[in-house]
This record gives C-alpha cells, sequence and structure tokens, in this order.
C-alpha cells in the first residue's frame, strides 16, 4: 500500500501502520477543538477510521472546514511542508478499497481547496465523473437502435434528453432536443449534473436512483436550497449552476 495519499493543492495524507507513529503534535479530526488548535500552534490531522463512525462523515467534514477557516484567519500553518509538499495529517486503520472512507478522504480533498468557487467546482467535477463512471460501458438505459427502454414505444431518439419549447404555449409547445446535445456521438456537451442524477421510472424500476443525502460530497457542502438547485436544474450548463450555488 502507499505510504502517502497525494490530495490537490500540493498536499498528503501520510498512511501509518502503529500507533506509536502518530507525531505528538497531531488533533484528532473527531475532536477538533479551536483551543487545542492554538495551543500545538498547527494543526495536523490525526484519522482513525477504526474509530470515526461513518455516520459522523459529514459532521466531522463541516466541523473541519469551519475551523480551518479560522485557523487560516489567525495564520496558524495547516499541516507540515515537506519539500513542494505539505502533510495536512496522518491516517491509521485506512483500507484502500473501502468507498465510504475514500469518500471522507475526498471531503477532505475538497475542504483544502483555497475558495469557495473552487470547492464547488471540484466536487461538481467528483460527482459528474462518479456518476459517468456508474453508467459506463453498461448501456443501463438498453438503449436499441438509439431508443432507450422507457422511450422503447415513443418516437424519442435521444432519451430523456429532449423537453417542450415554449412551455406557456401549452398544447402549442412542441418537444425538441436539448440543444446541449451532440447529435453525432449523443453525448451531452455541457456536463449537466442535475441531468445525470436523473434517473427515471424504468431505472428506478432496476433499482437504480441516485439521492443526494447517498453523496457524502453532496450532502456535506451544500445547504437544502443548493441541493434543490443541484437536483433539478435540467438542461443547463455546468458554469450556469456553478455560479446559482455560489449565490446561496
Ligand atoms: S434515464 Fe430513462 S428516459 Fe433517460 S435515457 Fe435512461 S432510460 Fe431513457
Ligand atoms: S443538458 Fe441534460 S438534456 Fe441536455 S444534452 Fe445534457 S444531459 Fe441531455
Amino acid at each position: 500500500m502507499n505510504s502517502v495519499i497525494d490530495l490537490d493543492n500540493n498536499y498528503q495524507l501520510k498512511i501509518i501502520n502503529s500507533y506509536s507513529d502518530f507525531p505528538d503534535n497531531v488533533t484528532n479530526i473527531d475532536n477538533l477543538k479551536i483551543s487545542t488548535i492554538f495551543r500545538q500552534k498547527i494543526l495536523l490531522l490525526k484519522i482513525d477510521f477504526n474509530t470515526l463512525k461513518k455516520e459522523n462523515f459529514k459532521n466531522v467534514l463541516r466541523k473541519f472546514l469551519s475551523i480551518k477557516n479560522i485557523i487560516l484567519k489567525k495564520h496558524i500553518p495547516l499541516g507540515i511542508r515537506n519539500e513542494n509538499t505539505t502533510i495536512i495529517g496522518y491516517i491509521i486503520n485506512y483500507d484502500e478499497n473501502n468507498e465510504k472512507q475514500n469518500d471522507f478522504i475526498l471531503g477532505i480533498n475538497a475542504i483544502l481547496f483555497d475558495t469557495k468557487y473552487e470547492r464547488y467546482n471540484y466536487i461538481y467535477d467528483t460527482v459528474c465523473n462518479y456518476l459517468d463512471s456508474y453508467f459506463y460501458g453498461k448501456n443501463l438505459c438498453d438503449f436499441k437502435n438509439n431508443k432507450c427502454g422507457e422511450k422503447r414505444t415513443t418516437s424519442s431518439v435521444t432519451g430523456c434528453c429532449r423537453h417542450f419549447k415554449i412551455k406557456w404555449l401549452g398544447p402549442f409547445s412542441k418537444l425538441v432536443e436539448c440543444e446541449y446535445l451532440n447529435m453525432d456521438n449523443h453525448t451531452c456537451s455541457v456536463k449537466c449534473i442535475s441531468c445525470k442524477l436523473f434517473t427515471c421510472d424504468y431505472l428506478r424500476k432496476k433499482g437504480i436512483q441516485f439521492k443526494i443525502k447517498d453523496i457524502l460530497l453532496l450532502d456535506t457542502f451544500f445547504n437544502p436550497l443548493q441541493k434543490y438547485f443541484i437536483k433539478y436544474t435540467t438542461f443547463t450548463p455546468k458554469e450556469k449552476i456553478l455560479k446559482r450555488l455560489i449565490m446561496f
């Protein structure tokens, strides 16, 4: 197993195998207290996956984010420099095949971005990549002759990538292909996270559904209004969704 986990922005987490390898000045991520960090004059994380409960991941990450913002204002160093990288903390009892543990580490990575925009951009891309890889190469929508399982008996040859144009015309509005659909290869050109999260009845019957509360990065770092936008802003380019998320 690697002895370090590389994060973005030149941060690293060091993997250790023995409790005696923890330096003296680490602070348990499960019990972050500003007074302890002031005393230590540094924030160096201790992460023990044997004691850290997955039900607490969200609250622990939120606390780390708020503490990080305070200590940066007080000019307390975050991690220790090691050549061109910064070791942000030490990790023990880590299982690289454990999806939940890896999600938690993605959350730490998100917190270490300097600005809210960078953090949201990272979360957005990470979740989209996860959703893309979930579908990749599986034909879960059962496309045959360009018709998906849900729309098999309709005229749609683009799955659910079409919508009513000029809704206020009521019965005179017409169904059109989404303007962002690349008709040459039937791919989305704008990375719309709401569309990627969408699952129709056909997929839900197959047991495929994505809930925001089950995706740690989305559940942890966004408030209810932002979650609403993430879920329902379909047919919309990434930049527009990010702009809206930053506003709230
Ligand atoms: S999500 Fe449903 S409606 Fe959309 S392409 Fe897949 S099967 Fe068709
Ligand atoms: S924005 Fe949504 S509806 Fe439009 S092409 Fe992309 S995935 Fe399809």
